[in-house]
């Protein structure tokens, strides 16, 4: 059956404007191009056309979400203050969070984009599927913008398809090197959705994704953060998924996994400290197709998230794409060698004992 891929060109008009990073210029720092900006996106775009491999792929359309599907998890002052900002010059969404005029409408056409893809997995019209889009959505919360996410993308095609397909249990696994505390508190109090981050401990929110952020009333258990030291490479990661998120799953038996997919924990990134390279992503994508296969007939979806290196964000989406169609390109990663003989991608001690706290929580999963 076909991988779907969802794509907009508006995905790249979404305007962040000038900062060092992220910080705005000052008399101090030159103004520069934002880290989030449409570069990254479009690249791995290109990269997917070069390669012939967006033409064996079934095209997923983009459908706007409407405010009422954003207001399924967003709060309606919030998101009306987002459209009116957008609707004149643009402005914040609360913090580290800039926008343009029109970004309201993008960001809608991004969540839907998301929705439809999963949407698509969940009628069997495609075995699995990657929206690639933008603004990114996973630290957006219920009243606030955070981190460059307007609107939480996942949460909302998640609540929306809940709506129409009635499935009982969803899991999602983020692996952006940031941790994903927007679709944690979306479904915190909630234990039909399984929420797993992985990533960089006290990176940001500087204040989040602790171990001891499990969930709270029925939702107790079923919120699973592994605060990574930074300095992770692809053996870390790996025993990540062997000894936390393969057994979660498992246990949790999802109707569907959903993947928050950033590409900033790679070796490259600007925004992170970690060491992965596009064949990490494409392992742990082969190691989530094993484990749909086994557990939900193959239901797998990813949103894209972050991702700041333009160079080497489209090698590690490539490797994705080409796992989950199952279609070997014939494009070779020239970061790949480069990477992969860095010191420390072996698993090191010291991250087994932070992989051995994490992979204590998944016994809490009824
Ligand atoms: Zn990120």
């Amino acid at each position: 059956m076909a991988t779907g891929w969802n794509f907009h060109e508006l995905y790249l008009w979404h305007e962040t404007g000038n900062a060092a990073q992220f910080f705005q210029p000052s008399l101090t720092i030159e103004p520069g191009e934002h880290a989030e900006n449409a570069a990254t996106k479009r690249r791995f775009r290109n990269l997917m056309e070069v390669s012939g491999l967006t033409e064996k792929l079934l095209k997923v359309a983009s459908v706007a979400v409407s405010e009422d599907d954003l207001a399924l998890f967003h709060d309606r002052d919030y998101i009306r203050r987002i459209k009116t900002l957008s609707d004149e010059r643009g402005g914040d969404a609360s913090y580290l969070t800039p926008f343009g005029h029109g970004s309201y409408e993008i960001a809608c056409l991004a969540a839907g984009g998301t929705a439809a893809v999963m949407d698509a997995v969940l009628s069997g019209d495609i075995n699995n599927g990657y929206a690639l889009v933008r603004p990114p959505g996973h630290h957006a919360e219920r009243a606030q913008g955070l981190g460059f996410c307007l609107f939480g993308n996942v949460p909302v095609a998640i609540l929306k398809n809940r709506a129409k397909h009635g499935f009982e249990r969803v899991a999602t696994v983020d692996w952006d090197v940031h941790h994903g505390n927007g679709t944690q508190s979306a479904f915190y109090a909630d234990p039909s959705v399984l929420t797993i981050s992985i990533h960089q401990d006290g990176l940001y929110p500087p204040d989040s994704g602790f171990h001891k952020e499990r969930g709270e009333g029925r939702g107790e258990g079923y919120n699973i953060n592994v605060p990574l030291p930074a300095g992770c490479g692809h053996g870390a990661y790996i025993s990540v998924f062997e000894r936390v998120v393969l057994p979660a799953l498992t246990r949790y038996k999802p109707d569907l996994i959903v993947v928050p997919s950033g590409f900033d924990a790679s070796a490259a990134d600007p925004l992170g400290r970690m060491m992965l390279h596009s064949g990490s992503y494409r392992e742990m994508t082969r190691l989530l197709m094993h484990a749909a296969d086994d557990l939900c007939g193959g239901r797998l979806m990813m949103s894209h998230e972050g991702g700041y290196s333009a160079s080497y964000v489209p090698y590690c989406g490539l490797a994705v794409m080409e796992q989950l169609s199952g279609i070997r390109t014939d494009i070779d990663d020239p970061f790949l060698p480069v990477f992969e003989g860095y010191a420390g991608q072996p698993l090191q001690p010291h991250q087994a004992a932070a992989i051995a706290k994490a992979e204590e929580l998944v016994g809490g999963i009824g």
